[in-house]
């Protein structure tokens, strides 16, 4: 039988084509129906050779929701008609990495719609421990915010966040949007963001920041001092990734403090040992999320995450080219985008 999948062939070529459903196996045990998939800014990075870490050619979507279908002999995680969202992460197990148990690193990593192929198909198979029960609560458009919501709390463990901590968040787009929904749970004593669109600094507060600079209108610096009693952050994340963000991160943070890297950008950027030396910075990547999803599960079914209604718009899988061509229009009333299924 056939199935529909988005292939992105090459950088710039993208395109929707008929290939095999799949089967499933000893590894790969549980078949699930795709029901709905986000659109990431990973996703444009690889329609347009931007992210580092794909190949090609590449069925593409890492977001990825649906209903199992059919589970092999023995699996007894999930069984057919439950929702589920898949674990991205596919880790070897024994390098120093998996050993350190942080799988989302390993050395020889392959994430789902990056180095394997993904979820923008109608149909994929995937091992049963890859697989978690979606809250009742949640449509299946919406849930695709789960995933990047285990980013944004894999970026606040990486940061070590705490209620003394004053926080950073430099970009308020998509992923700045789950950190602010995150970062607020641990109540920091500041939760700063900073963008360059009022609309999305309006949109911050109402999500829980306590104060927000324009960083075209101010200059961030100076703000974010002043906001700190010139101390400046005790933890910045760079959830916006341009160029020059990592270096106001770093000259911004305060003695002592975190900076959390996010991008994938393999553009230099001039940094100086004072800057880190001096105040004994931590500069720390944030990749992926480390088995977060449960956690991401368990605080929505627990009230205190709330994703209904994050996604503004959906295509059908087949218009998947629109989609993305709609997604690099930047329309301000874009917050998330979906593909559906059916
Ligand atoms: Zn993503
Ligand atoms: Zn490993």
């Amino acid at each position: 039988m056939k199935m529909k999948a988005v292939r992105v062939f090459a950088p710039e070529d993208m395109r929707v084509v008929e290939i095999d459903k799949p089967e499933i196996d000893a590894e790969k045990n549980v078949l699930i129906k795709m029901k709905a998939a986000g659109i990431c800014g990973s996703d444009r990075g690889i329609l347009h050779g931007t992210n580092a870490a794909a190949t090609y050619p590449r069925i593409i979507g890492h977001e990825i929701v649906g209903v199992v279908e059919k589970v092999g002999e023995g699996v007894t995680r999930v069984k057919p008609g439950d929702r589920v969202i898949i674990d991205q992460v596919t880790s070897c197990g024994h390098c120093y990495a998996c050993r350190k148990g942080r799988p989302n690193v390993c050395f020889n990593l392959k994430v789902k719609g990056v180095h394997i192929d993904g979820g923008y198909r109608e149909w994929m198979t995937c091992n049963e421990n890859d697989c978690y029960i979606l809250p009742d609560s949640l449509e299946y458009k919406d849930a695709v915010m789960i995933e990047p919501t285990t980013i944004a709390v894999q970026s606040c463990s990486r940061a070590q966040l705490e209620e003394i901590d004053d926080l950073l968040i430099i970009g308020a787009g998509a992923l700045g949007t789950s950190l602010i929904r995150i970062a607020k749970l641990y109540k920091p004593h500041k939760l700063i963001v900073s963008d360059i669109d009022n609309e999305k600094l309006a949109n911050a507060l109402k999500l829980g920041a306590t104060d927000v600079i324009n960083s075209r209108e101010e200059d961030l610096e100076t703000a974010v001092k002043k906001l700190t009693d010139g101390y400046g952050p005790t933890v910045t994340i760079d959830a916006a990734c341009v160029k020059g963000s990592l270096l106001s991160a770093i000259k911004v943070t305060g003695p002592a403090g975190r900076v959390i890297t996010m991008g994938f950008s393999v553009n230099p950027e001039e940094v100086n040992n004072f800057l880190i030396t001096s105040k004994e910075l931590d500069i720390r990547g944030s990749r992926l999320q480390n088995r977060k999803f449960q956690q991401v599960i368990d605080l929505i079914n627990e009230g205190k995450v709330d994703l209904k209604g994050s996604v503004s718009h959906t295509f059908p899988i087949t218009e998947a080219v629109e989609a993305f061509r709609f997604a690099d229009s930047g329309d301000p009333s874009i917050s998330k985008i979906a593909l559906t299924f059916d």
